[in-house]
């Protein structure tokens, strides 16, 4: 029996040149640690109970029928450097399905094997990688943030070659879509007009239907992307790899490599090994999703009518990003501290609390969760720096409908905290999944009060702190 995924492909009746038709490469000996039943409800995929026959499809084994595999080709700006082909090295796109919500999303296979733009690449993902998608990509959507999801994960029964040997898995992965900034990008640089009208043509019908024009397409994704960068820091997400080929035209958070979330509030905060200048640090995440932006734009102009002209119109859209991301960060900061409807000296406010934070390594996530039980000051290492603070904020609450609500919507208890996905990994490695499958269930009700995950909440212990994140 195989499973019965309904396909409905758009991507593949692109023009050639979008894409290579690839076939996931075939592994050893699958076996699956988990699959998304309530994601496969929505996408109307009929899930067999039979788990031999979700890993043979989910490693790539199996191909179900009516799935039109293929590898994206793409662009990137990697760190500010312009690399003009990159693609999909290690991914496989099975197709597309239409909802039950009506929403078109691809299915995605990661992990499954060379492809035509793998490089030096073996086309493979290790296993630590590919659970921290899963669990990170769920969390963030169960935090309310845009973001790709995860269908399933499945051991490879294949080591791969890291640093050392280390099991394989692949990731089944769904995004509204996988257009990229580096999807316009590679017909703009290789001055492939026709191309990028086809792409332009394709996206707006996928994403922005009512887009006027490529000016409007700009700005539609312009706020999406400032909406989510400011979703963001508030919850004190870093992405830590922020290339434009990491860059949706949908808004949607994707490629979940070394990102993190702070424990301990401090601004400058960086996990990625592989970002030694801070690029895509905490705060930096505001101005790079503008620099993005900009390349957008560039790959945009050649489809206006008088591309001199827009350039005008272009970098004032730009320029005007910023405020946008900080309207946005404002309004979000302001719901943490149980403000509704910020008015003038809010934004003030929080700025003090975050500065009193970070002078205090206070946790950022259980600082804001605290606000609303009264326990905030524990979380100073001198708790008088927040009793003086807590004045003013008293006082302002006082005009305030329901602050405790809105505070306990807007801050999560429990988020993917970095030492435990490092240890959940490390069990997994050992053959234990149960720390994986706890983290998917209590992260699944972030804002939750959860007695029985009390540790979960806890920041590293000195000796827990993990300094760097992997790419994989
Ligand atoms: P990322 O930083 O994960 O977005 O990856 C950047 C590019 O490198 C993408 O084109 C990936 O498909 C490719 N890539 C990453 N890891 C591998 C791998 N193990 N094999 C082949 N290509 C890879
Ligand atoms: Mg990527
Ligand atoms: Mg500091």
């Amino acid at each position: 029996m195989t499973i019965h995924i309904p396909f409905d492909n758009s991507y593949a009746a692109l023009p050639e040149g979008f894409y290579s038709r690839t076939l996931p490469t075939p592994v050893a000996a699958p076996s699956l640690i988990a699959v998304n039943r309530e994601l496969a409800a929505i996408l109307k995929i009929d899930l067999p109970k039979d788990d031999t026959e979700l890993a043979r499809t989910f490693s790539g084994n199996v191909v179900p029928e009516g799935a039109a595999p293929l590898a994206q080709l793409y662009a990137g700006h990697q760190f500010g450097q312009f690399n003009p082909q990159l693609g999909d090295g290690r991914a496989i796109l099975l197709g597309e399905t239409i909802g039950q919500d009506g929403v078109r999303r691809d299915i995605q296979l990661k992990g499954s094997g060379p492809t035509p733009y793998s490089r030096r690449g073996d086309g493979r993902a290790w296993l630590g990688p590919v659970l921290r998608e899963y669990v990170v990509s769920e969390a963030m959507h169960a935090l309310g943030v845009p973001t790709t999801r995860a269908l399933a994960a499945v051991r490879t029964g294949e080591d791969v070659i890291r640093e050392t040997m280390l099991p394989g898995a692949v990731l089944t992965r769904v995004a509204a879509s996988h257009i990229r900034v580096g999807t316009f990008q590679i017909f703009a640089a290789r001055r492939d007009g026709a191309a990028l009208e086809q792409l332009y043509d394709y996206t707006v019908q996928r994403h922005y239907p009512d887009a006027t024009d490529p000016g409007d397409l700009l700005q539609k994704v312009i706020d999406r992307q400032a909406t989510l960068v400011a979703h963001w820091l508030s919850l004190g997400f870093i992405h830590g790899v922020m290339n434009t080929d990491n860059c949706t035209l949908s808004g949607e958070t994707i490629d979940y490599g070394p990102c993190a979330f702070m424990d301990a509030y401090d601004p400058q905060t960086v996990f990625s090994s592989i970002d030694r200048f801070g690029r895509y640090g905490y705060t930096s995440q505001a101005d790079m999703i503008v620099w993005n932006m900009a390349q957008l734009a560039t790959a945009l102009l050649p489809l206006m009518p008088d591309p001199e002209a827009a350039v005008e119109q272009f970098t004032e859209q730009v320029h005007a990003m910023p405020a946008l991301i900080q309207s946005e960060y404002e309004r979000r900061f302001a719901a943490k501290i149980g403000i509704s409807d910020p008015r003038p000296g809010d934004k003030e406010l929080v700025t003090d609390l975050l500065t009193r934070m970070h002078a205090n390594s206070a946790d950022f996530t259980n600082t804001f969760r605290a606000l609303s039980d009264g326990t905030a000051r524990d979380q100073f290492t001198d708790p008088a720096a927040f009793d003086a603070w807590a004045t003013g904020w008293k006082s302002r609450l006082g005009d305030e409908p329901d602050p405790q609500a809105l505070m306990r919507r807007t801050n999560p208890a429990v988020i993917p905290r970095n030492h435990r996905m490092e240890q959940m990994i490390a069990a997994a490695v050992a053959g234990d999944d149960a720390p994986f499958h706890r983290l998917n269930a209590v992260l699944a009700h972030p804002f939750a009060d959860n007695p029985e995950a009390e540790d979960l909440r806890r920041p590293p212990t000195p000796s827990e702190v993990v300094p760097a994140t992997f790419c994989g």
